[in-house]
């Protein structure tokens, strides 16, 4: 397990995929370990990295569906997750994250996990599309929400990074609109951890 994450690790960064980082696994380890989650829903597999190591905090019952967009990943990752024993309470998903919530919406589905780490322009329509999902006492995590330190301080920001950064923003707003509260946790490219009241 510890050998299989060392080389997931080193795949991505000689692969430049863009796994949580150092400060962002530590950050979301501890979301999982006190969440306790049964149910996970993941947007953005990459290549299952986050999905094994939520599992391996989570209890023994614990799912995790995840979705990915490109064929490459999704093989990826279906590889590194055969070998591992916890691989086989993943369910992955090919396609768009956005149009996935929709058909899991519609076959009634629930989490009470959500981890939203797929396209950052999309932030606030998985918002809006996954907190219908999202059961009492749930709690959704997104990462790169400060995205480089522009969310907060959009100062020298490259103009084509306005758009993805607008709508982080918007996605704070709306993760901190009641009945919604989130805290930031700025390690890392910004994690942050929302609860409905
Ligand atoms: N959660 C992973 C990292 C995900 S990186 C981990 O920490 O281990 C973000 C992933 O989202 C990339 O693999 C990218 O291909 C995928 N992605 C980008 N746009 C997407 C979309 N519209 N729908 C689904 N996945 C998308
Ligand atoms: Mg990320």
């Amino acid at each position: 397990m510890e050998a299989l994450r060392a080389e997931m690790e080193a795949y991505a960064k000689a692969h430049h995929v863009p796994i949580l980082n150092e400060h962002g696994r530590r950050f979301y380890a501890e979301f999982v370990r006190q969440a306790q989650p049964h149910r996970i829903l993941e947007l953005g597999t990459a290549i299952g990295y986050s999905a094994l190591l939520a599992l391996s905090l989570a209890s023994a019952d614990c799912t995790v569906e995840t979705i990915e967009l490109l064929p490459e990943r999704y093989e990826t990752a279906k590889a590194f997750l055969a070998r591992s024993p916890l691989g086989r309470r993943v369910t992955q998903h090919l396609g768009d994250a956005g149009d996935m919530l929709d058909v899991l919406r519609e076959q009634g589905r629930t989490y009470d996990f959500i981890f939203i780490d797929a396209a950052k322009g999309q932030y606030p329509d998985y918002f809006e599309k996954a907190t219908p999902m999202l059961e009492q006492g749930g709690v959704i995590v997104a990462d790169n929400v400060l995205f480089r330190g522009y969310v907060l301080h959009p100062v020298m920001m490259p103009r084509r990074f306005e758009t993805i950064v607008e709508r982080l923003q918007r996605y704070l707003e709306l993760a901190n609109t009641p009945p919604y509260t989130t805290k930031i946790y700025p390690r890392g490219d910004g994690l942050a951890l929302t609860r409905r009241k």
